[in-house]
This record gives C-alpha cells, structure tokens and sequence, in this order.
C-alpha cells in the first residue's frame, strides 16, 4: 500500500495522509481530489510518506483522483513551506493562495462557433441581417460573441442554424493572451535610458540577484525594465510584472502594448472565476510568457519563471494585512533566491529597507538620472498654513487658488491631493458637542456625502445621517468638521465655477473599467481640476497636468507609525511629480503648518539624498528597520478585560533572548474595531535574529485561548494602528 501525505488549502499546518489508490501514480506536488468529510477537496500531496503510522490505517481514505494540470514545482512548494515558516500562517492558508482559482479547475467549457454555411434564410428580419452582416467574412466566431455584438439574443442564432443558413462547431479555447513580441517596436531610448536598459538586459543570462532600478517620475522606468522583459521573452522563458494596484495599470497594459504588440496577461481579484482558471492553467504550462498582477500573482505556479519585476517597490500596498500577512516585495525577493533568479525593484523613493541595502552594496543599483526628453522636475513652495492659511471654514489657501486660476486660464490641468475619502471625517452636534461614532470601533463615523451615508472606515458600518442628535435631540445640528475630497469639490466649485471638476477616490471607483475610463478623460484633457486621495499619486500620465497642490501635507506625519516620515515624503513626492510631465515646468505647492519639517524641506530642495541619509540615521539609531526586526502580536476579544489579561499573561511568559525586547501590551492606537477591544505586544529584534523561530516558540507556550480571543501575529508590521 501506498501513502501520500497531502495538503489542503485551508487553515492548517500538517499535511494529512491518504492511500493512493492502484494504478494511480502520484508524485509530490501533483494537485488531487481528496475526500475530506462529507465533501471532496483539491488539494495538493506534499510528500511520500513511506512509513504511515499504523494506527491510521483503518481510518485512512483514498485519494479520489489526479487532476490534468502540470504539477506544483518543488520551487513553489518550497516556496509556501518558507512564506508559512516565516510569517507563523498555518502552510494550508499559503497554499490557498497558489491556488486560487479552487474548484474552478474542472475540464475547460466548450465554446461553440457559428458561421455561414448555407443560403439566406427565407424570412429576413433586421436582427438576423445584423448576425448575417457580423458573419460575412465566411469564418468563424465565437457564438455568445456573435449574439452580444449583434444585440440578439442566442435564439435568433439558433433559428439561422436551424434553417441551415448557419453552421456550429467547437472552438479551440480562446489564449489567455497572445504571444508577446519582443521586436515589435524598437525602442525609442535616451543614451541613460539606453544604459540602463542594457544593464537589465544582461540580467536575463544571470543567476539570483536584486537591482533597484531607481529614477524620478517620469524618467522613464517601465520603457526601461520592458527590455529585460523582452530579453525574458525572447528566450521563451516567464515574466513576472508585479503593480501595486490593478486597478491603476491601465497605461502599463499599453505601453506593454505598444511595445510588445499585444497586452499581457492580468492577474488580480477582479477576473472571472473561469479566467482566473484558465490563466492559472496556461501560467502552468508556460503558455503566458508574461503577467502583470497584484501581489497574489506572486504565488502562481509559473513553468519557468526567469524575471521578477516589483514595480512602485516602497508602495504599502504590498503588505496583505488579513489571511495571511505578508509583503510581497520581500517575498517576491524570496521566490527569486529560490528560483535562482534575478529580480528588479522600481522606484523613485525606494524603501529605506531597499535603500539601505543599495547604499550597502547589496543590491546592484541602475540609476536614470534625468526626465524623459526635455521635462523638468516640478518646482516645489511650501505655503505656511500659519501666515497664509485659507479662510475659516476653507481648505485651499489663497495663494494655491491664484496658482489654480492661472493654470486654468493657460488651458492646463490641477490636482489638488488630499488623502482623505469622503466629505469630513468627523460630525459633531453644535449644540451639545456630541460626536457621532462608529458603534463598533473606536473610531468617528465619516461623512459620505455623495452616498448620504455615514461609514466607519474600519468595519464597513454605515448608516444615513440621522434627522436629530441622539444625545440632546437637536434637529439639524450637526457640523461637518475638517475635509475630505467630497467637500474639497464643494470648495473648488465654488471658487472656480467654470471648471469641470473629477473626484478620484476608492470609494468612489465602481469596477477597474469605470476607473481606466476616468483616468483616460483625465488624460485627454476632459476635466480641469482632478480632486484626488492616494489614488491620483500612482503611475500614471496626465500630459496637461502642471500644477499639483497638497492641502494637507502633515497628514499621516504624526500617527506614531515608524515609517510615517518614510510613506509622508514618498506620497508627497509621487503626488507632486504627476505635474509638468509633458509641456513647461511643473509646480507644486505643499500646505503645511511645518514647513521646517525634515520632510518638507527634502522635498522643496528636491534632495532625496539628504532625506534618505537623515532617516536612514535615525533607524540605525534607535534599531527600527531595516536596522532592527519588529513583529506585533494584537490580542483582540469581546471585553477589554480578557483582551488585557490575556495579553500580559503572554507579555509575562516571553522567553529571554539576548537584545530581543518585548513592548506592551498596550491598548491599541485603534482600541476596539469591530466590537473588539485590542491590545498590542511588540517585539523588537536585532537585525540578524530569527523572529519567527521566536515566535513559534513563545506561542507554543501560550495560555489556552477561549474561542472568542484571537491573536493575530504580524512579522515585518506595516501598520501600527
Ligand atoms: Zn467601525
Ligand atoms: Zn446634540
């Protein structure tokens, strides 16, 4: 008898043993069905197992059947073992993640075609002419495709094939993607751009290693890393293009396009359950030379992966904050080393992680020290919301809303940037001060004027503003108190009534599509004034746009997050290099109440060195990354009391290790979300140390929990609330 011992993507570390049955041949890696309770699963065996323990043996069940997909790589596998090891998440949840397209998985559907076939049809009618006119090429096309182009329904198909006018017949499925062409263009580059191409060129003959491909907005990065892509493709070997967000990579999908001749694969949350299946079996099969993808892309079983990309590296996007946390810039880095391949981080303000490993030499750095043809940086003043601030009640001071004016009379583009969704973040009761919060989270309830609803941007609660304040019974007495984006329109509408006015904001996007729509409106000069969160800040080019202004610049300076000067400078720095990419210099304006602010002053004399050496100082000086190690553990439960408790029983029993010390608890910055009250531990490591084997240890030691006390453990945390 043969055992297998097999993994099944859910919340569980240890593999379970099943018999293979006879004449199935099973190897490790190989994805099956397995019965599991009173259903089947796909799971995938792990490993032999030649000595099962002979206690299961009546208990054991068979494996139900081999699935016709390539098998999990030693590579990938290899890879989730580490990502589990390393983040202490249960290896079936990190599994879940390779495979994601579940039980999707099932024999390809056929896809039916129609074409002409015989005479026209005796009766004709303005729908069937319609489908005749679509088919008059005499070739095949997909039949549901057809029937939407020709605004029928499947019926008046069926009736032509009926009368013999038509013919079916099974299509081959359609490619995920066409095949990239590495000369399709020849690129049009500067001798920097060229340089700098060539190095990452070479790369593809290379075995593991890591560039930062580091250059100001617009340099000309993606025309850059697109020709190691090229390489990459010319010798048939797999891509890996890894974006922050989807969602904002419709220029990359045709600037891939232009040069490449086709768009690449995609892969994100946003696919179809059966694309997402059938780009998860042509990854397998190496029959897509190129993905561009969020981070899960970077758990795809690729046949033979030879280049990873990290476009936008510092961006926090990267880090997954639920399931399983991890960042998938460093494991992108740890898929590579595997793999035995090279990888390219990109960006303008690269990480200080990153930077301090380019600085330390290791990682190779390829610098594009200029803009693209004759573009300037944006110039950079600071508006001192002290001396020059707007009036009461008003958000965009004086100066800024001449520097507006002006720009529009020319016929240019402004974005004004305020990182805040909705219309305030806080409403009060002028009468009695009441202020209306979440009733789940430790957090005020945010205006959403557009959608008349109030939401809690911590648990997704909403309810429409309520007529009267519940403490004191008031009508209408509630005040909107600070901006948002919604009230920021109000604001410019007034102030500039003859501008068409877009607000960009995630709340507000309704699918991928409506957004790449937008944004090309935006770019094509539609709009005037783009009103705009975090959203406008990522990669992408609006040719009229010269002017940028910040309203709140401080925002996110003070939250207690180590990185907040780090993530402040490279969004103020990413926001302001939209402007002046095509035509004259750019110009930025930052409101601040700090102007003297380190951050503020790096970005004005647009010396990105000096904020790098300061900041880089300061971690080294007080053991934050990349100097020293942190994780967090938040103890989370109904009543404050068990959170606390159980919290310093865990703090109480950590083990001694030499300079690993152990912080808190303490409530939470964020004390209650979702109904549950928080606790923080923090742990801080020297550089070297190896937190995880901490971690599991500690935690192997830890109090029994009861089933509503959760504990959730963060390795390399991002964020801080
Ligand atoms: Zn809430
Ligand atoms: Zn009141």
């Amino acid at each position: 008898m043969r055992v297998v011992d097999v993994l099944l993507p859910v919340a569980l570390d240890h593999a379970y043993s099943y018999r293979a049955p006879e004449g199935l041949a099973l190897a490790p890696g190989d994805l099956v069905t397995v019965p599991i309770g009173t259903r089947a699963a796909t799971a995938v065996v792990w490993a032999e197992n030649p000595e099962p323990s002979p206690r299961l043996d009546n208990r054991m069940k068979d494996v139900e059947d081999k699935l016709d997909v390539p098998p999990l790589k030693p590579e990938l596998r290899n890879f989730i073992d580490w990502v589990s090891r390393y983040t202490l998440s249960p290896r079936g949840m990190v599994l879940r993640m390779a495979l994601r397209m579940g039980e999707e998985l099932g024999p390809a559907r056929e896809r039916v075609g129609v074409r002409l076939a015989g005479p026209a049809p005796q009766r004709m009618t303005a729908a069937r002419s319609r489908v005749l006119a679509l088919l008059a090429d005499h070739l095949a096309h997909g039949k549901s495709d057809v029937a939407a182009e020709a605004g029928v329904s499947p019926g008046v198909i069926d009736g032509l094939l009926d009368e013999g006018t038509l013919e079916s017949m099974v299509l081959p499925p359609e490619p995920v993607a066409r095949a990239p062409d590495p000369d399709f263009v020849r690129p049009d580059l500067t001798a920097a751009q060229r340089d700098a191409a060539d190095k990452l060129r070479a790369l593809a003959d290379g075995s593991y290693g890591v560039t930062l491909l580091d250059g100001v907005t617009g340099a000309g990065k993606t025309q850059v890393y697109l020709e190691a892509v090229g390489e990459i493709i010319r010798r048939g070997r797999q891509a890996l293009v890894l974006v922050p967000e989807i969602a904002l990579t419709a220029q990359f999908l045709d600037r891939f396009a232009e040069r490449f001749g086709v768009r690449p694969a995609e892969w994100h949350s946003q696919l179809s359950p059966r694309l997402r299946a059938r780009t998860w079996r042509a990854v397998a099969a190496g029959e897509v030379s190129v993905i561009v993808g969020a981070r899960s892309a970077l758990f795809l079983p690729y046949a033979d992966l030879g280049l990873i990309v990290v476009d936008e590296e510092h961006d926090p996007a990267y880090k997954q904050e639920d399931g399983v946390r991890y960042h998938a810039r460093d494991m992108a880095v740890v898929r590579s080393r595997g793999a035995g391949i090279p990888i390219v981080l990109v960006s303008a303000t690269p990480s200080v992680e990153t930077e301090v490993n380019a600085r330390r030499g290791r990682y190779a750095r390829v610098h594009l020290p200029e803009r693209f043809g004759s573009q300037h940086l944006p110039a950079i003043e600071t508006i001192d919301l002290r001396a020059e601030g707007p009036p009461r009640g008003r958000y965009i001071a004086p100066r800024l809303a001449a520097a507006v004016t002006t720009a529009l009379e020319r016929g240019e583009q402004a974005l004004l940037f305020l990182n805040r969704r909705g219309y305030a973040p806080l409403t009060l009761c002028r009468r009695c001060g009441f202020r209306l919060a979440c009733p789940n989270c430790d957090a005020w309830l945010v205006d959403h004027r557009f959608r008349r609803r109030l939401v809690c941007h911590h648990c997704g609660f909403g309810m429409p503003p309520p007529a009267q304040c519940p403490h004191c019974q008031a009508a209408d007495s509630f005040v909107a108190v600070g901006p948002g984006v919604e009230r920021l329109e109000q604001e410019a509408a007034e102030l500039f009534p003859q501008s068409r006015i877009l607000v960009l904001s995630s709340d507000l996007v309704e699918s991928v599509e409506r957004l790449r729509q937008e944004l090309d409106d935006v770019a094509v000069g539609r709009f005037d004034i783009i009103i705009g969160t975090q959203l406008v800040a990522k990669g992408h080019h609006f040719p009229k746009l010269n002017l940028v202004g910040v309203i709140d610049a401080d925002l996110g300076l003070s939250n207690g997050d180590p990185r907040a000067a780090e993530r402040t400078f490279q969004l103020l720095h990413q926001v302001i290099g939209r402007a002046g990419r095509e035509e004259g210099r750019g110009i930025g304006y930052l409101q601040t109440h700090q102007p003297e602010h380190p951050v503020m002053r790096a970005l004005i004399a647009s010396d990105r060195d000096a904020f790098y050496t300061s900041e880089i100082e300061l971690r080294e000086k007080t053991h934050y990354p990349p100097f020293g190690r942190l994780a967090s553990l938040v103890v989370s439960a109904p009543e404050r009391l068990s959170a606390e408790s159980y919290a310093r029983r865990l703090a109480a029993i950590s083990p001694h290790a030499d300079n690993v010390r152990v912080l808190g608890p303490a409530e939470a910055p964020l004390a209650v979300v979702r109904g549950r009250h928080r606790f923080r531990l923090l742990v801080k490591s020297p550089r070297a140390f190896d937190l995880s084997v901490y971690l599991r240890e500690w935690l192997a030691a830890a109090p029994k929990r009861k089933s509503n006390l959760k504990l959730d453990v963060d390795v390399d945390p991002q964020s801080f609330l």
